[in-house]
């Protein structure tokens, strides 16, 4: 990589993740979804066993993992700031390791 191609792989994570960022659309958490019932007797999930499949949000806090339900409307929603703040992660990863490569800390011996 040439020192004008790192400049510009720069300035194009620093940017996007900048807009990221600044929209506050984001929330750190894994999704998983589970089947559930939803305690209405009358409801296909149990006269049926037909089980709701919902949404649930993991994240660690104070050591302990919290799983948080997510209600359907909410779901699209959710999903977009969770990509979001994965690819906050990424652009942060991203742009340390350019900042190795453009200082050459990778190379140098100690
Ligand atoms: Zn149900």
């Amino acid at each position: 990589m040439n020192r004008n191609y790192m400049e510009l792989e720069l300035k194009k994570a620093t940017s996007h993740l900048a807009k990221l960022v600044y929209g506050g659309n984001f929330i750190r958490a894994n999704a998983v979804t589970m089947k559930r019932v939803c305690g209405n007797p009358r409801c296909r999930c149990a006269i049926q066993n037909k089980k709701h499949i919902s949404l649930y949000l993991c994240r660690k806090q104070d050591k302990k993992t919290k799983m948080t339900y997510v209600p359907v409307r909410l779901e699209e929603d959710v999903k977009k700031k969770i990509n979001n703040y994965h690819k906050i992660k990424d652009l942060l990863e991203k742009i340390s390791e350019l900042n190795y490569k453009q200082l050459k800390l990778d190379k140098e011996s100690v």
